[in-house]
Parts: C-alpha cells; structure tokens; sequence
C-alpha cells in the first residue's frame, strides 16, 4: 500500500528480479544491488516500487519485501527465463504494462532511477511521455563488454546506441566506480551528468573465526581454500582460474582445495558454462581438488568467504564485482583481474592482488604468493576488515542516491535550474526531504 505522506518512486529492474534467487543464470549483482538500495531507500523515506519482468507463471505479481519496498512483476513477452539479448523485442509491452499499472494506481512516479540499458530504454520513453526525472545505472556496459568477448550479438548496435542516448538524456547516470565515469565519458560520449556513487554490503557481511567457519561447513582445516563466487558465464574468467589450480598442483602444491560456488542446474543456460569447466577440471586432473558447491543463498556467504584463504575474480570484464567487497568485508584477500570496478574495490597490497585477466602464470604466482605468506595475508585480514565497511555499505550508497533523487525532483520543481556538479555530497539541509516533495 502506498502511503500519502511519503514520495513514490519506481526503481526498473527489467530481468533482475529482486525477489528473485541470487546466483542463477543471468540473476548476481544487478538483482543485490536493485534490492539492498531499494530497502535502503524505504527506510530513508521513500516509497520505493521496483518493476520486473514476471518470468515464472506462479510467481506473485507483488512481493512486499520489507516495509514500504516492493518489487511489482509485469508481464512482458512469455513467462519463462528469456535471454537478456532477447528481452529488447518485449519492451514495448513493458513499458504499456507499467503505465497500465499507474493509471490503475493512480500514481504517476515523478522519479525513474532505471538499471541496464534495457529498462533505461523504458525510462527514456516516460521521460519522454510523462516527463519523469531519469536516473540511470548501466551495472553493465555493452561498448566494454563486447570488447572482452570474441563474438557480437545481433542485439549490440541497438543496445550501444540506447546506452550512448542514456547518456546524453538522463537527468543523472550513476556510475559505480570512477573507472566506470572514465570508460563512459571515453566510449560513449563527454556530455552527460556522471555522478560516482559506488556499491555496497550489509553489515552480515562480517568476519566469522576460520576455524569456525570451516567446521561449519564440513571443510578441512589443512586445506589452502581458494574460492570462487559467482555465475557461471564465459566472461566471468574460471577457466583461467581452473588452470592456475591445475599449474600449482602440477608444482607440486599441497592442499590445494578449489571451491566454485555459484549458478544453477545443469540444463539450464549457464549449465553450458558449467558443463564445459566441469570437463576442463578432468581434463587437468584437478577433480579431487576441486569443489561445485552449486548456488548458495546471499545471506550464508559470510560462511564460505570467511573458511576461505582467498577469493578469486578472474573475470574479463566486471563492471563494479559485488563479490570483491563481499569478500573484503569478511576479512578475506582478493585477488581479481585488473579490470573495470575492481581497480576500484581492491586495493593492491592492502587488500588484495591485482593480475592480468587471462594470464594463468600470473594468477598461480599470485594465489601462491597469498597461500604462502601467512604473515602477510594475516595482514590483508586486518586491514580489509578494518578498511571495508566505512567503504562500502548499501546505507552509504541508499543515502547518496537519496540526495541524488532529492535534489534531482526540487530540481525539477523549480524548472530545470543548473545542475550542481557535486550532488552526492549534498547534505540532507541542501535538498527537501522525500516526504515534502509528494507530488
Ligand atoms: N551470489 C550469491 N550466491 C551465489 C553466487 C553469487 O548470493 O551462489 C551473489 C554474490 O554474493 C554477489 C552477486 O551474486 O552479491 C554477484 O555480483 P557480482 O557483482 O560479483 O557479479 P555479477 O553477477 O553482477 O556479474
């Protein structure tokens, strides 16, 4: 039920659903991110409502996942998982479906904060129609991504041309990190209002002894532990990661325990990815030191980060890498590729390595290099514990978007006046608070 004294705003989320389950095919950061800010925000004041794409026949249309927040599902295209680089040609009847929705509401959201190009593609056309205030988060950028795979989909014109348009017409696009500010500015255009306003973790995501949390989860205490979270997705780099396992081993490396937790059955879309590093762990011999431990609910990870040594990013391309700061929050050394936000979360030396993405030399000498030097990863502990929370939290993240959205609709109100370039860091005296700018 929407609340007359607070301001409705409607976050999109075409196919990450933030009801949804974490770490199956093509749902990971965007479906965390979307949730944890969306909560935050609810408990900053807001009415937050949070459109998706319904994909399963049974799932309810409207999840009320936590007071004044929650996720409403149309219906758009069939009810089924459907490829991201297949959901363009339903975004029409996305767009009709939410507008459908606010007329039988009665609501017409003064704010749009939209999330990857495709919903952003939504949020142009009510910008357009109903001149809502559009805020965008790309999570994910074609022009970056595309160089990092060997193949284009049909899709990529279309998707580049809307990403460069968000761009240019959004009242703010939030970049993640200042990598991803940069890499905007170069590839799509230099005009455009970037504000940085990076991710962020729950305090859950803590410390927990090793010991503890090794018993907890039936792993040995001898074993060297390197871990891996994540989908199971091409760009995502675990072959690389499975055959630096494979060189240390051959090395003669003892205890080597590689546990890949993550994605989902078999014969699903990710399966493929599965089945194909299933087959290169037997190829390499490295079965018996290798672990699938499938999909693992968000909230138990602070188990398996912390019964880890290290976790390992060894993706191609990573736009912001949730994972990194999971990781770091629970006292664990990161080794990632050096690539997109994780030039930004990992700090070399202080929390983590950064390597070559590919470079199966590199990564072993760097996985060795943290297994080894105990003193030193003892040291990494300390710091990425004390370092990581006042970093990144979703409250910090909730709080700086809130001002974002604040200023954006006073903005508005008093029709269009300059932007201030330094908006996140506008107090909450700059701005009218959510309730008193009920429209
Ligand atoms: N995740 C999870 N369970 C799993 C695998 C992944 O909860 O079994 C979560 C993980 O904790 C992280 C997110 O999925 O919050 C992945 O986000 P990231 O930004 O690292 O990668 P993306 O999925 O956006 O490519």
């Amino acid at each position: 039920m929407v609340q007359p004294n607070r301001q409705a705003i409607a976050l999109i989320s075409d196919h990450a659903d933030p009801a949804g389950e974490i770490g199956m095919e093509e749902a990971g950061g965007q479906n965390v991110y979307v949730r944890r800010i969306g909560e935050s925000l609810a408990e900053l004041g807001w009415q937050v409502d949070i459109f998706t794409r319904r994909s399963a026949p049974d799932d309810p249309a409207i999840v009320e996942h936590a007071p004044h927040c929650r996720t409403i599902r149309l219906k758009a295209g069939p009810e089924a998982f459907v490829p991201r680089n297949e959901l363009f040609a339903y975004m029409p009847e996305f767009l009709a479906a939410f507008q459908k929705f606010q007329t039988k509401q009665a609501i017409r959201y003064p704010l749009i904060h939209s999330n990857y190009w495709l919903s952003g593609w939504v949020g142009l056309q009510l910008k357009q129609e109903q001149n809502s205030q559009l805020i965008h988060t790309y999570h994910s950028l074609g022009a970056v991504k595309y160089d990092a795979l060997q193949s284009r989909p049909a899709i990529a014109p279309t998707r580049l041309g809307i990403e460069t348009e968000l761009l240019e017409r959004s009242d703010c696009v939030v970049a993640t990190s200042p990598q991803e500010k940069e890499v905007l500015n170069r590839y799509y255009a230099d005009q455009g209002r970037v504000e940085v306003i990076p991710c962020g973790t729950t305090p859950n995501f803590h410390n927990i002894p090793k010991a503890q949390a090794r018993q907890n989860l039936g792993w040995g205490r001898e074993k060297k532990i390197v871990l891996y979270v994540g989908r199971f997705d091409p760009r995502k780099g675990i072959e690389t990661l499975v055959r630096a396992c494979a060189q240390l081993k051959n090395q003669g490396y003892q205890h080597l325990q590689l546990v890949l937790a993550g994605g989902s059955s078999l014969e699903s879309l990710d399966g493929a990815e599965r089945r194909r590093i299933e087959a290169l762990v037997r190829e390499l011999d490295l079965s018996a030191e290798t672990l699938f431990a499938g999909r693992i609910p968000h909230d138990s990870l602070p188990w398996h980060y912390s019964a880890a040594d290290v976790c390992v990013i060894p993706s191609y391309y990573e736009p912001f890498g949730l994972v990194s700061i999971e990781a770091i929050a629970c006292g664990t050394p990161v080794i990632a590729s050096r690539v997109g936000g994780l030039k930004f979360s990992v700090i070399p030396e202080e929390t983590g390595l950064l390597v070559q993405p590919r470079n199966v030399e590199e990564l072993a000498q760097a996985i060795e290099r943290v297994l080894e030097d105990e003193l030193w990863a003892k040291k990494l502990k300390k710091q990425a514990n004390s370092d990581s929370n006042p970093r990144f939290s979703w409250k910090s993240s909730a709080m700086q978007l809130s001002n974002l959205y604040r200023y954006s609709l006073a903005r508005s109100i008093m029709h269009d006046q300059p932007w201030n370039p330094e908006v996140s860091r506008l107090t909450a005296l700059d701005a009218p608070a959510p309730a008193d700018l009920v429209v």
